[in-house]
């Protein structure tokens, strides 16, 4: 049996993995800032490491997942100043701040359940961690690595790279950097640039804080990762993901923390980043407009793709990219993605026909040895597809050749498809293809069916039958929005 690799963003290559304490693993994943709805791009990384999550826990390991909420502390652009994104968004709607973050925490769990993820095994928020962060400034206050300024604590940067070496994650230069660095407002308070806040002071008006050792404030958005993944899986642990995006400086930061409270430099053992979906060639993307909802895809309601994909549809082209390669989502790719589940699931319904025999014509053990070695070279799905797709083939060779399979063999060809598709890809087969699908396609036919009929009682100015057929769409959940193009119906 091969063993699996893993792609290490720390030392740049594939490496054997091994856990800390088998067949314990311990795996952090940074969430969603419930600020917003989740687009799907933020989705395809929570798919991502729920395909690692899955595959760990089908070679036997004991995986505790952490995957937190980021209810506090993520300023605008990400930087160490302007407002924080959910107080923003509770100030502009005028609820309470934890409104939005149940709000949108809700919505969130909606989706990645639709996407069929599995929930992590602790989902801790930043709120419900506030001792532990203020305890954890202090501590690394006490090690000679933050210092207070003006009611603020900054991690001193350039203290911490006289012993180690900042930029690790990213493979940034602490030189670069410098000369990089723009002047910041606020920068006054830092003694360099690059120092990052760990605990900032709220001023008056701020929403959303608490009482400190250094007066009223919160934390700062590095923070919380580093508390939340120690506290939960130890001072070193095994792995670490996120989206690319989030190398630097998020992840740089939380290992400088790590390294800074603890002492250890190996807080983490294996740093996995997933990449980005993109929108013709662009991240997607709240701040510049690029994105689409999970929820527009699956009801078909927005202009770019020509129909809706179902959830298992998007989950299925998400499996046909290497989740650390870029996935550009198209009405093609999903289309060729609907495609190839269907072919899948036909694969499979033909293994039960295959003729019964003493001898079997496919070699059943060579076919799951390359799903084996493409889920073990670092996770590589769209691999694992492509093997699947040429085991479909040799089955659709056999039932057309009449070629035979022992009772065995079928049994265990079923098995590999209930194993690799269902349980590691975390794809439905059945529901996805005929049950769902064909509904939703037939339940879209009968509403513009319904809007058609609607429209040519209008043309014969039959109002009572237009309005009545309108009235009963509204009362299913149904809007028709007309203008001069014609009909358009949202649910
Ligand atoms: P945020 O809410 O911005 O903190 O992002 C939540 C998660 O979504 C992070 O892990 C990001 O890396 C990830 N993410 C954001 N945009 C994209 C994208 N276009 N494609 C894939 N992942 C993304
Ligand atoms: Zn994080």
């Amino acid at each position: 049996m091969s063993q699996l690799k893993v792609y290490n963003t720390l030392t740049r290559k594939k490496e054997v993995f091994k856990p800390i304490n088998p067949p314990h693993v311990g795996m952090y994943v940074c969430g969603p800032t419930v600020y917003s709805d989740v687009h799907i791009g933020n989705c395809r990384t929570i798919v991502s490491f729920d395909v690692i999550y899955r595959y760990l826990q089908h070679l036997g390991y004991s995986v505790r997942y952490v995957r937190n909420i980021t209810d506090v502390g993520h300023l605008e652009n990400d930087s160490d100043e302007g407002e924080d994104k959910i107080a923003k968004k509770a100030k502009l709607e005028n609820v309470e701040p934890m409104e939005v973050v149940q709000r949108y925490t809700n919505g969130f769990h909606e989706v990645v359940e639709m996407l069929n993820t599995l929930k992590p095994s602790i989902e801790p928020t930043a709120t419900g961690h506030m001792l532990e962060q203020i305890e954890y400034v202090q501590a690394i206050i006490r090690s000679g690595y933050a210092y207070e300024s003006n009611g603020s604590v900054y991690f001193d940067v350039e203290k911490y790279s006289e012993k180690y070496n900042y930029g690790d994650v990213s493979g940034r230069k602490i030189e670069d950097l410098k000369n990089n660095t723009r002047d910041l407002k606020g920068q006054g308070e830092k003694k360099c640039p690059l120092d990052f806040v760990i605990w900032k002071r709220a001023d008056p008006k701020h929403t959303m804080q608490w009482n400190s050792p250094w007066g009223k404030g919160f934390p700062g958005w590095h923070l919380e990762c580093s508390v939340m993944s120690t506290k939960y899986l130890g001072d070193e642990f095994d792995i670490h993901g996120g989206g690319m995006d989030l190398k630097f400086p998020h992840h740089e930061c939380e290992l400088a923390q790590n390294t800074a409270y603890s002492g250890q430099s190996q807080s983490v053992k294996y740093w996995l980043h997933s990449n980005m979906l993109t929108l013709n060639g662009e991240k997607m993307s709240k701040s510049t407009g690029q994105f689409f909802l999970p929820k527009q895809i699956f009801e078909g309601t927005t202009e770019l793709l020509e129909k809706a994909y179902s959830p298992m549809v998007v989950r299925f082209a998400m499996m046909q990219c290497h989740y650390r390669s870029t996935m550009d989502l198209s009405n093609d790719a999903l289309f060729a993605a609907e495609k190839g589940l269907a072919r899948l699931k036909k694969g499979l319904e033909s293994i039960d026909i295959l003729k019964d025999g003493d001898q079997s014509f496919l070699d059943v053990n060579l076919i799951e040895a390359s799903l084996e070695s493409a889920m073990n070279d670092d996770f590589n799905t769209p691999v694992l597809v492509a093997n699947l797709f040429d085991a479909v083939k040799q089955i659709n060779s056999s039932v057309q050749n009449e070629k035979p399979i022992t009772q065995e063999d079928r049994q265990k060809l079923k098995g590999l498809f209930d194993v690799y598709v269902t349980q590691i890809m975390g794809i439905q087969l059945i529901e996805s293809s005929k049950s769902s699908d064909d509904s939703k396609t037939i339940e879209n036919d009968l509403i513009q069916l319904a809007v058609d009929l609607r429209n040519q009682a209008k043309k014969g100015k039959d109002w009572e039958t237009s309005d009545l057929i309108r009235n009963e769409l509204t009362k299913l959940g149904i809007q028709l929005k007309d203008s001069k193009d014609g009909t358009k119906w949202s649910k």
